[in-house]
């Protein structure tokens, strides 16, 4: 199979997705770092993340804060989801941690939180922006184009939302729209984009229902938006959400079609979205550490990508913003966190980056 950039067409994804010899793959992930060093180098940029609210008002069927979240007795998760709203304060607090640890961006993050206000969120970047100067991520779930313009006035400079899959119909299935509005995360990505917002955005492998066609179109997808964040996790089953149940059984695909929600698959993901978008900013994802919090984080690194997001939420929230169970650096704190991954990404032989690490647009390479 070929590896040449312009010739990764549908197919030739769908076969490397299901590809499986570990000497063969050797040649992706071979591929995929060298083209990471090329494009975005060395520097492993940390993005302080902050979870500013676990309320939620959708009911995505694979994310554990969904509204109707439910506890799952016997489990880990065996108590009710206790929702929190960060203070003005604490998100401050949380931003100064992130700087003072040496991070150039902040990520606020939350479900889908309608208290959250247009004016709280901007009133809430301005003063990140004017105390720490650094760069402001909000991921805050589908918004109104009067308030994604009016925090990107506020300073706001990148805006993360997952499309979840390019299959329309298991869109519709994981992700219901909420009565009278249609969902179409794709959408505003393109109206954010054309606001001057870097755009992030990504998909869970091995959701039920997704094939190996659907995610190469997913793949595809990244391609053809021309996405500068690509946030790529293995599905993690949540006890609290119907795909943590029966559901995931009705929602498979047939067996041979239905994608694994594997290390190895969620690899072969990120290396072949290096391959189609070679300059787009890349996490080495928490799920991906949860899933092997041994090597997780490194193999990311190693095969294509180059941000990783530490947290920074204060210590008391982190274990309440549970979107599936064992979530990895949860119990830790900020400092510990930073000088666990410093030495992950030493131990690579990578360097921990400066600045704001945002997209950078260069001519092609050879
Ligand atoms: N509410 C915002 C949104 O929907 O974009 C941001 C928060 S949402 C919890 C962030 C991402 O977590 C989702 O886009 C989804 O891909 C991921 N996620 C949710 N549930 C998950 C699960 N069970 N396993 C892995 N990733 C999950």
């Amino acid at each position: 199979m070929s590896l040449a950039l312009d010739s990764l067409d549908h197919e030739t994804i769908a076969g490397w997705l299901r590809e499986d010899d570990p000497v063969v793959l050797q040649r992706l992930w071979s591929r995929a770092d060298a083209l990471r060093a090329a494009h975005v180098g060395d520097a492993v940029h940390l993005r302080g993340l902050i979870e500013i609210s676990n309320h939620c008002i959708r009911h995505c069927l694979y994310c554990g804060i969904r509204a109707c979240s439910v506890a799952s007795l016997g489990s880990e998760s065996s108590y009710p989801l206790t929702r929190y709203r960060l203070t003005f304060d604490e998100i401050l607090a949380s931003a100064r941690t992130a700087r003072d640890l040496g991070y150039g961006t902040v990520v606020m993050q939350s479900g889908e939180d309608p208290d959250l206000t247009c004016e709280f969120i901007a009133d809430a970047i301005r003063a990140v922006k004017a105390e720490t100067g650094l760069a402001v991520t909000l991921s805050l779930g589908e918004r109104s184009d009067e308030e994604l313009r009016a925090w990107k006035a506020a300073g706001a400079d990148r805006f993360l939302l997952r499309f979840e899959t390019s299959d329309p119909v298991l869109y519709r299935k994981i992700h219901p729209s909420l009565p009278g509005t249609l969902s179409d995360r794709v959408a505003q990505l393109r109206r954010m984009r054309e606001m001057g917002y870097e755009i992030g955005s990504g998909v869970m492998v091995g959701i039920p229902g997704q094939t190996w066609d659907t995610l190469a179109g997913d793949i595809e997808l990244f391609r053809e938006l021309d996405i500068d964040m690509i946030g790529i996790g293995p599905f993690l089953p949540s006890p609290r959400t119907p795909l943590g149940g029966e559901a995931a059984v009705k929602l498979r695909a047939a067996d041979g079609d239905q994608v694994p929600n594997s290390e190895v698959m969620t690899l072969k993901v990120v290396a072949l979205t290096r391959l189609v978008c070679p300059e787009a900013n890349l996490p080495s994802t928490t799920a991906l550490a949860t899933l092997d919090p041994a090597t997780g984080r490194e193999l990311g690194l190693v095969r294509g990508a180059n941000i990783v997001m530490p947290n920074v939420t204060p210590s008391e929230y982190r274990v309440l913003y549970e979107i599936y169970p064992g979530k990895a650096c949860v119990h830790e704190t900020a400092e510990a966190c930073q000088h666990c991954l410093e030495r992950r990404i030493h131990s690579i032989g990578r360097v921990v980056g400066k600045g704001p690490g945002g997209r950078i647009r260069r001519a092609p390479l050879s």
